[in-house]
């Protein structure tokens, strides 16, 4: 199913509005652990992958499924995450924002603040002071500041990676719902074949371990969508993906429903 960009409210909500608190959420979670807990490399692929997450889990939720939108969704949330981290970093290095409010501390906080540099500034002294590597290895002056656009070049992959195999679910523009599985399962060989030729697959070399999909969408309203796995000799998966006549779906019901207990579906 293709998807072409359409402009709709809801489109920019998610791209100004969910996606930013998304970031800034992972930004605060990822600034506290990084205090304990930083591996190079790993800590922006697992900060991403988290944001990819996330965003899936809403959009699911939410049922939203404009895709175009949803992918500027990601890279919004993904290049938040580092970037709030460090504002964070920021904020919590010059604690003096943040107790302005009570009586007693309102001047110094004042004082503070006069003093406290921009958060520009702060970075450049933080490049200056230089970002520990590995071991004695640290990054200085434009060697730190490639070394945070890698972080967040590693966060944004790790989110789109996350978020693209999701996105090839079906989604029913109709009912406005993405398609959920309904049945699935393993299968023995007789029957895969079987439901290969309802579903008019011919191009199966040999057939191991076969498996099955059967998904629709909430409303019920557009076509049944089969998908059919199977390992080929060589190991390598095979897998084929068909929308389903009403014959077909009729078919396969009842190619599933006649299986013994062992082959027997479990429904979802
Ligand atoms: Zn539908």
């Amino acid at each position: 199913m293709p998807s072409t960009w359409r402009f709709s409210w809801d489109s920019l909500g998610w791209i100004l509005i969910a996606a930013p608190l998304v970031g800034l959420v992972f930004a605060w979670i990822g600034h506290r652990v990084q205090a304990d807990f930083a591996p190079l490399i790993l800590f922006p692929i697992l900060l991403g992958t988290a944001v990819g997450i996330t965003i899936v889990g809403l959009i699911r939720f939410a049922q939203f499924g404009n895709r175009s939108a949803i992918f500027a969704a990601v890279v919004v949330a993904a290049t938040t995450a580092p970037l709030g981290e460090h504002y964070f970093g920021y904020l919590s290095a010059y604690p003096g924002f943040q107790v302005a409010g009570s009586a007693s501390s309102s001047d110094h906080s004042s004082l503070v603040r006069q003093v406290a540099p921009s958060f520009g500034a702060y970075l450049q002294a933080q490049a200056a002071r230089g970002r520990p590597l590995w071991g004695d290895v640290v990054a200085h002056g434009v060697f730190a500041w490639v070394s945070w656009a890698l972080d967040a070049a590693l966060t944004v992959v790790a989110a789109i990676l996350v978020t693209l195999p999701a996105l090839r679910v079906p989604y029913c523009s109709r009912c406005g719902t993405w398609y959920r599985t309904t049945r699935n399962g393993k299968v023995d060989l007789t029957t895969g074949r079987r439901l290969a030729e309802i579903c008019g697959i011919e191009d199966i070399a040999s057939l191991h371990s076969p498996r099955y999909r059967l998904a629709v969408c909430q409303g019920g309203c557009g076509p049944m969508r089969c998908e059919l796995s199977w390992e080929e000799s060589s190991n390598a998966v095979s897998v084929a993906r068909v929308w389903l006549t009403s014959e077909q779906r009729r078919q396969i019901a009842e190619v599933l429903d006649g299986l013994s207990e062992e082959f027997r579906p479990i429904d979802e």
